[in-house]
């Protein structure tokens, strides 16, 4: 189950980088993207690198993020191969991953349906046509899709919406990261959750912090209140 977030138009456009890595994909035999080792997207092994769910020393007790991960070594191979590389054939098993420690976070619950709500950081709409799709919006379906087959209803919500202007934030530190986000992280109205309803913000890696307290902010300002962020890995 998803949510309202396959209305979106960009997430169906595919960038040329993007769709020349999924032409390649169909030609050559896949290779785990950690190790190279033959015969799947990421082997058993390379996935174990991402553990129990841990808080991230960038991020204070009061809006605590977790990771799965150091963002070193083949965990950071795997999140880098799947968004800047274009290996897709990385979401599913990256999105189970992820929901395997929805369940675990300290604060998160589902809704009183018993539905769990995700929330994907949007990335640059620039970034997002390159890549054929935001890859976090990906992550969160693949996400939602792992917890309904173990019996955990999800859904996606595309609450926010960043604009164009913002830079790369590659580089930055955290303020200058705040001062880039600030007043370009938006509410996407119609991808936005049902009001009151609990949920989880994703992103597949968190640096300074800066960009999840953005989106902190610009949730509650709608009214949602995020109760954890999770990613894969913590820089
Ligand atoms: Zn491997």
């Amino acid at each position: 189950m998803s949510g309202p977030g396959g209305m979106l138009p960009y997430v169906t456009k595919q960038g040329t980088a993007a769709r020349a890595a999924a032409l390649l994909d169909l030609v050559l035999p896949e290779h785990c993207a950690g190790c190279d080792a033959p015969g799947r997207a990421c082997c058993r092994s390379c996935l174990a690198v991402f553990g129990e769910p841990r808080q991230a020393s960038a991020t204070g007790p009061a809006e605590p993020t977790y990771a799965l991960a150091r963002h070193a070594d083949v965990a950071r191979t795997l999140v880098v191969a799947h968004k800047e590389r274009g290996r897709r054939g990385l979401t599913r098993p990256l999105g189970r991953a992820l929901a395997a420690a929805v369940p675990q976070l300290p604060a998160a619950r589902p809704d009183a349906e018993g539905t769990w709500w995700l929330v994907p950081v949007p990335s640059r709409p620039s970034a997002a046509r390159a890549r054929g799709g935001s890859h976090v919006l990906a992550l969160a379906r693949a996400c939602a899709a792992a917890l309904s087959e173990t019996g955990r209803p999800a859904a996606v919500a595309p609450a926010l919406r960043l604009d164009a202007g913002a830079r790369d934030a590659v580089g930055l530190d955290r303020a200058q990261r705040s001062a880039n986000l600030a007043g370009r992280l938006r509410i996407a109205p119609a991808g936005a959750p049902p009001p009151g309803v609990p949920v989880v913000l994703l992103d597949d890696v968190v640096t300074t912090g800066a960009t999840l307290a953005a989106a902190r902010g610009a949730l509650r300002n709608a009214g949602v209140e995020p109760l954890s962020a999770l990613t894969l890995t913590a820089a």
